[in-house]
């Protein structure tokens, strides 16, 4: 099933607030099978309103509102939903009653205008909104479903999973799950990446799709079955094939870090490590995984400002590393200390076997903190390749 998602609010389509609840709302209706088709922001204006309610009916047999349910002129959804389902508002004594208790409650006196609360459209089913005044209400019209939820963030979430989840459930007889895996490759770009599943991609079920951060990349397997168990059979091959084609470069459930520092308590290693600015988080990442026994040596050398030529730097200063220090591996990262931009990266690795340390550069086009944690992830991955029977780094 399709569904679609109003968030209504002027701070919305002015950039003020981010919309959260949207993407709340959607991650929720997934989990029921539900696919959420358009995500629509409109301000706090009537007609606005109206007209993406009716077209969103016109796509979708459920579209959820958000927000725009408060007790003042500017909260205009329940209205809205009247009018775009030809229907008046109703006065409910109870819903009347319930907001006067609330306020009593909290000893607050109720204002006249919290009285536009207790209407909601003729024959909705009322949803009571035990966090906050305004009640959320689902509208059945012509077959399908319209819900409005309150705007802050806790009150929809509250009432999403307490009240409208178990509803449509129950009313569109939602019955699948859906099941999510999760597994971390690296040491490629997502180019190359999401060239080995590009045929993954494209099934329906699981759905496979792959994101980037930093360096490191999620694919994500995801599948809709009538039970958990049928929809772990579904996720189980996929699983083997993406395992199959990413051999070493599949970290699964383990973090970059947390692999590396594995891999140097299984080596006995010794590593030296230099970073030119402390804000690149090696050493601070290797410093909260099992595994930080096996860091000897770790400087930070923000006078290691290379001039033209990066990666003769890097590979002179971890050179030296190995030899000065009594390490069995030394890394050296480098980047301009202190740079608000930065534009490039060397990462060295020296250990007694080889004849040469391995250099890898790269040109950086986007702003801290992210660069940094792009050369700790090509750093950490340089080693892990070093400390496991990989593809040989590019
Ligand atoms: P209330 O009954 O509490 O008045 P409401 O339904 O009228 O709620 P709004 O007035 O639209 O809700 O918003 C209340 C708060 O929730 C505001 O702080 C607003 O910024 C925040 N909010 C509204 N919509 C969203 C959204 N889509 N994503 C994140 N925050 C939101
Ligand atoms: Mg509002």
């Amino acid at each position: 099933m399709q569904a679609e998602i109003i968030a209504i609010g002027t701070e919305l389509v002015l950039g003020a607030t981010v919309d959260t609840n949207s993407a709340y709302l959607a991650r929720r209706l997934a989990t029921v099978g539900v696919g959420v088709q358009r995500i629509t922001l409109v301000g706090d204006e009537h007609a606005t309103i109206v007209a993406a309610v009716r077209e969103a009916l016109t796509r979708a047999p459920l579209v959820i509102c958000s927000g725009g349910l408060g007790p003042t002129a500017d909260d205009l959804t329940r209205e809205a939903i009247a009018a775009a389902t030809n229907r008046p508002l109703v006065f409910h004594q109870t819903l009347l009653d319930a907001i006067a208790a609330r306020f009593a409650a909290l000893g607050r006196p109720m204002s006249p205008s919290n009285r536009q609360q207790a209407y909601v459209p003729q024959d909705a089913i009322i949803i009571h909104n035990p966090h906050g005044t305004a009640p959320a209400f689902v509208v059945e019209h012509e077959g399908r479903l319209v819900a409005a939820l309150p705007g802050v963030p806790q009150e929809l979430q509250f009432l999403m999973d307490q009240a409208l989840l178990p509803l449509l459930r129950e009313r569109l007889g939602l019955h699948e799950v859906l099941l999510v895996r999760e597994v971390q490759v690296s040491g490629m770009s997502e180019a190359q990446a999401g060239e080995r599943i590009a045929d993954l991609m494209a099934g329906a079920n699981p759905v496979v799709g792959i994101s980037a951060k930093r360096g490191r990349y999620t694919i994500r397997i995801a599948a809709r079955a009538a039970d958990e168990g049928a929809a772990r059979a579904l996720i189980e091959p996929v699983l083997a094939t993406i395992a199959a084609r990413f051999q070493g470069n599949l970290l699964d459930q383990e973090s970059l870090e947390q692999r590396v520092g594995r891999r140097l308590l299984e080596h006995g290693a010794r590593l030296a490590l230099i970073e030119s600015d402390p804000a690149i988080p090696v050493l601070r990442a290797l410093s909260e995984v099992d595994g930080r026994q096996a860091l000897a040596l770790a400087l930070v050398r923000p006078d290691l400002v290379p001039t033209a030529d990066y990666a003769a730097t890097a590979r002179a200063e971890a050179e030296r590393l190995l030899a000065e220090s009594r390490s069995t591996i030394a890394l050296v990262a480098l980047v301009e200390p202190g740079a608000a931009t930065l534009r490039q990266a060397a990462v060295a690795l020296a250990t007694h076997e080889r004849a040469e340390p391995i250099v890898v550069t790269r040109g950086i086009d986007f702003g801290l903190p992210d660069a940094h944690a792009f050369v700790a992830t090509l750093a950490l991955d340089l080693l892990r390749r070093q400390l496991e029977p990989v593809e040989p780094a590019t």
